[in-house]
C-alpha cells in the first residue's frame, strides 16, 4: 500500500533521530497513522531553542458526554472564559468508537481504555482550543484532579463530575499533545 511505502521511507530517513521525535513515535505504535507536522515543528523548535509560534500558550479541551447530558455546557464554558481563556476554536460534535479509540490511543494499554472509548462515544461532546499564558498548567488547575473526589474545591471536575471515568472535561497534558489533539478536531480555517 502507498501509505506503508511512505511511512517506510520516512522511517529510514529519521531513524538516526532521538526517541522522542514525534514522527518516530507515530510510526512505532502504528496506532496513529497520520503524520502530525505541527508537532514535528514544535520538536525542532525546542531542539534549537526557538519558541514555537504554534503552541506553548494553547490547550485543548472537551466537555465530555456526562457534562453535556447533565446540562453543564454553558456553566463550564463560563468558568473557562472567566478564568481568562480565549476560545480559538469550538465544536459541538460526537465521537464514534473509532475516533474515540484514535483520540485515546495513548491509553490503549490501560485497563479502562475500552470503557473510556465507549463512554466518550456515548453522546455528544464539545471540543475547543483555548488560549492563555501558561495554558496547559493553568487549565489542568482549573479542571482539577482526574478523580473528582480528589479535585480541589471550585474546580470544574469538583463542581460538575461524579466519577473518575465520567469526569466532565478533558485537558491536554503537554504542548505537544495540545497541538495533536487540536488538530484532531479542527482545520486551520476553523480557528479564530
Ligand atoms: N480514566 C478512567 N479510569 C481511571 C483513569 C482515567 O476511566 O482510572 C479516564 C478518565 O475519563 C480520564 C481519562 O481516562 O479523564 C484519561 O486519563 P488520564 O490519566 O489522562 O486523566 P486526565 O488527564 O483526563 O486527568
Ligand atoms: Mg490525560
Amino acid at each position: 500500500m502507498e501509505i506503508n511505502r511512505i511511512i517506510q521511507n520516512k522511517k529510514s530517513s529519521v531513524s538516526h533521530l532521538e526517541p522522542d521525535y514525534p514522527l518516530l513515535t507515530s510510526i512505532r505504535d502504528r496506532k496513529t497513522m497520520f503524520i502530525d507536522y505541527s508537532s514535528i515543528k514544535t520538536y525542532f523548535c525546542k531542539k534549537i531553542d526557538i519558541k514555537s509560534t504554534m503552541s506553548t500558550n494553547r490547550t485543548f479541551t472537551m466537555i465530555k458526554p456526562d457534562a453535556v447530558a447533565n446540562g453543564h455546557i454553558g456553566s463550564i464554558i463560563n468558568d473557562i472564559t472567566n478564568a481568562g481563556f480565549k476560545i480559538i476554536a469550538l465544536k459541538y460534535t460526537k465521537l464514534t468508537d473509532e475516533t474515540a479509540g484514535q483520540f485515546y490511543a495513548v491509553h490503549a494499554e490501560r485497563p479502562f481504555y475500552k470503557d473510556l472509548v465507549s463512554f466518550m462515544s456515548s453522546g455528544p461532546i464539545v471540543a475547543a482550543i483555548l488560549e492563555k499564558d501558561n495554558a496547559i498548567e493553568d487549565f489542568r488547575k482549573l479542571i482539577g484532579a482526574t478523580n473528582p473526589a480528589e479535585a480541589a474545591e471550585g474546580t470544574i471536575r469538583q463542581k460538575y463530575a461524579k466519577s473518575i471515568d465520567a469526569n466532565a472535561v478533558h485537558g491536554s497534558d503537554s504542548d505537544e499533545n495540545a497541538e495533536i489533539e487540536g488538530n484532531f478536531f479542527f482545520k486551520a480555517d476553523e480557528r479564530f
